[in-house]
């Protein structure tokens, strides 16, 4: 009698930049002998490289969010609308609430980060933090209708000068100077500020990006606040280490990365700041059934900024050995570049472009990263279901 192919359970944890990919390429080639689940919080999932140009209004929402229930589907696998709140890796389960523990043969996660728990005093009552996105997205638009039936000043405080918090804020100004044009609000009066605990602006780029979006903060009259802390976030004012207070309409959180604690209380091997530490095949160096990628990974021989870049990129690989895996094939490593090209937005449809030593700006360059960012999406969006 012909004997039955075991059939191994692949469970996506999180969909993110790379189990997009990892969806795709599994619908484009299914894989014999696997099931496929995806657990997800959001069912519409955000490309974050077109957040900023969403908040200033030159993408609509669905331009910018993957379908995960068309790619699901896509791909044959089940999807389950849920936010895992902890992971048994002895076991092989998953928890997710009011539901009965999910079983894998093998688990790949990519829950993305956040940024690190407010525990500045107010902070987690008064600031807006951009993360989870979709909440962001709804603060957002309470924001916008505020605005409009404000006057006086509205002062908008961005903490965290990283590439996400410079865009961001950029793309709030452009939004609401906009807003003020297009409804004639004369008697608000709008001032931006930029806080940072980092001694510069974008840390992780080069001086000549650097020096690119200091010029423009200048010219666009954004205060810049570098190399102080936050100590206490009010209702309608937030305070700096070196003392001073700012008034604030609006504090939004953009500072650095954090992972669920959930995850590090796992016997999952993680890093001290709770990432999943991983060998160059992104797998768990302590349990080999366990795949990451994204921010939530910590690549222990190759590490790299949290960017959307290396999210995407890492897709491609994860894949192909979430594939061998499952067939019982040898894995292969991954090396991700050392220097990459980021593009950086600047409100208008204008960017800056940086890689390594070297940056150049312009309206064109915008017009390169909507070309990358559309053709990204538009893999998720022509596929057939
Ligand atoms: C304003 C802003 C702009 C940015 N712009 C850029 C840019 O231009 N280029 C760039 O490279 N990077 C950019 N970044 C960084 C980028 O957002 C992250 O590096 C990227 O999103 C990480 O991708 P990811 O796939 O790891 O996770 P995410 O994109 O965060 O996806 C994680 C997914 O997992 C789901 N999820 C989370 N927790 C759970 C759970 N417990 N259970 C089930 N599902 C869960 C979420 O719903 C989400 O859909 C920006 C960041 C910000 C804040």
């Amino acid at each position: 009698m012909p004997t039955q192919p075991a059939v191994k359970h692949l469970v996506l944890l999180g969909g993110g930049h790379s189990h997009v990919t990892v969806l795709r390429e599994f619908g484009l080639r299914p894989v014999p002998g696997v099931r496929l689940s995806l657990v997800a919080r959001d069912i519409q999932t955000p490309y974050s490289g077109m957040l900023p140009g969403l908040i200033a209004d030159h993408y609509r929402y669905e331009d910018c969010h993957i379908d995960l229930d068309r790619l699901a589907r896509f791909a044959g696998a089940t999807l389950i609308h849920a936010e895992a709140e902890g992971l048994d890796p002895e076991q092989r389960c998953l928890h997710l609430p009011n539901q009965p523990p999910l079983h894998y043969d093998l688990l790949s996660i990519n829950i993305g980060s956040r940024p690190p728990t407010l525990n500045i005093p107010g902070a987690a009552d008064y600031a807006l933090p951009v993360k989870p996105i979709d909440e962001f997205l709804r603060h957002w638009d309470a924001v916008l209708t505020r605005f409009r039936r404000h006057s006086g000043p509205f002062r908008v405080v961005m903490t965290g000068a990283g590439a996400g918090g410079v865009e961001l804020l950029l793309a709030i100004q452009h939004r609401l100077r906009y807003e003020q044009q297009y409804h004639g609000l004369r008697d608000v009066k709008l001032d931006c500020h930029l806080v940072s605990a980092t001694p510069m602006i974008l840390p992780d780029h080069n001086a000549s990006v650097r020096s690119r979006f200091e010029h423009l903060l200048h010219q666009r009259t954004i205060q810049v606040h570098t190399g102080v802390a936050v100590t206490q976030v009010a209702p309608d004012s937030i305070t700096l280490s070196d003392g001073l207070t700012l008034p604030a309409e609006l504090v939004v959180w953009v500072t650095g990365a954090a992972a669920p604690e959930w995850l590090a209380a796992s016997s999952l091997a993680t890093t001290d700041a709770g990432f999943i530490q991983l060998n160059p095949c992104l797998q768990s160096v302590s349990h080999p059934e366990v795949f990451a990628a994204g921010d939530i990974a910590h690549v222990v021989a190759y590490p790299r900024p949290k960017s959307g870049v290396f999210a995407v990129r890492q897709g491609p690989p994860l894949a192909a050995n979430l594939r061998r895996a499952a067939l019982g094939h040898a894995l292969r490593e991954f090396r991700p570049q050392q220097q990459f090209l980021s593009l950086i937005s600047t409100g208008e449809r204008h960017a800056v472009a940086s890689r390594g030593q070297w940056s150049i700006a312009g309206a064109w360059t915008w017009r390169w990263k909507d070309y990358i960012d559309r053709a990204f999406m538009r893999r998720f969006s022509e596929l057939s279901t």
